[in-house]
């Protein structure tokens, strides 16, 4: 799947059903008030609103005192178009499950991504001190299983990468904040997590209940990973 096209697909369904997008509105501030919340944006426009649903990925605000949340670094190559994937059994995708792991895909144009090489960092320098390194380790991890193919590194790139100390997504309420939902999707099936909770905070709204919330919720007793 392409995130980005995935991503542009979603809104494009969002619109056709009459929604609205505002594009670089920046989120600074929030309110509650009796039966409404009132966000601020970074122009000083005000939104009203009597649900929300808060996605704002590893830069929600209620991120960095979540204590189930954690925080590391991933790097990842993109190489330039491949002539010949010969020994590649059908382009497959590979994902392991040692640590630290590599991933390698192939992409429709042709490139290779090869991503993994997790550091235990949260630290934007740290982070980027080790891209150029990390690029050759993806390189070399990926030649010892290829060596015949010929892979040249275009892009390469270091970025957070979010997760849970027992694997499992939040949902966070805040007392404070009475009908707001912040949906943590962070871990390995992040984007698959997001459909699930999507689908109990629209129930959650619509109906005034869903069965499945407590099993996600920060207040929930820490399972064991
Ligand atoms: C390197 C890497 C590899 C991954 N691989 C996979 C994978 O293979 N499979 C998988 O399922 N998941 C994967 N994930 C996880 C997945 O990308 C995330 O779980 C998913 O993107 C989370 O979606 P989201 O919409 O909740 O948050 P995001 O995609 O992070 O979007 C949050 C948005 O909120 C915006 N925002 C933040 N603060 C504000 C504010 N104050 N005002 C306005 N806007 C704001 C941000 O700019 C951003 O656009 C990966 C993540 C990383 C980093």
């Amino acid at each position: 799947m392409n995130p980005l096209k995935f991503v542009y697909g979603l809104l494009e369904k969002v619109k056709s059903r009459g929604g609205l997008i505002f594009e670089n509105t920046e989120i600074t501030g929030k309110r509650y008030e009796q039966d409404h919340a009132l966000f601020y944006t970074k122009e000083h426009r005000e939104i009203r609103a009597r649900y929300v649903i808060i996605a704002a990925g590893y830069e929600d605000s209620d991120f960095k005192t979540e204590k189930n949340a954690t925080l590391a670094s991933s790097y990842a190559v993109i190489t330039k178009p491949v002539a010949d994937f010969s020994g590649w059994y059908k382009r497959t995708l590979i994902w392991e499950t040692a640590r630290p792991y590599v991933y390698m895909r192939t992409t429709p144009d042709n490139r290779i991504i090869i991503g993994g090489m997790d550091k235990d960092t949260s630290y934007a320098e740290t982070r980027d001190s080790k891209i150029l390194a990390s690029k050759d380790k993806l390189i070399t991890a990926f030649n010892s299983l290829f060596p015949d193919i010929q892979a040249i590194p275009e892009y390469y790139l270091g970025a957070f990468y979010g997760g849970t100390h027992d694997g499992m997504p939040i949902i966070s309420q805040n007392e404070a904040y009475p009908n707001c939902y912040m949906i943590m999707a962070y871990g390995d099936n992040g984007t698959v997590y997001n459909g699930v909770l999507a689908k109990i905070v629209e129930d959650q709204i619509l109906t005034g209940a869903s069965p499945d919330l407590n099993l996600y919720l920060q207040t929930r007793p820490l399972a064991a990973k």
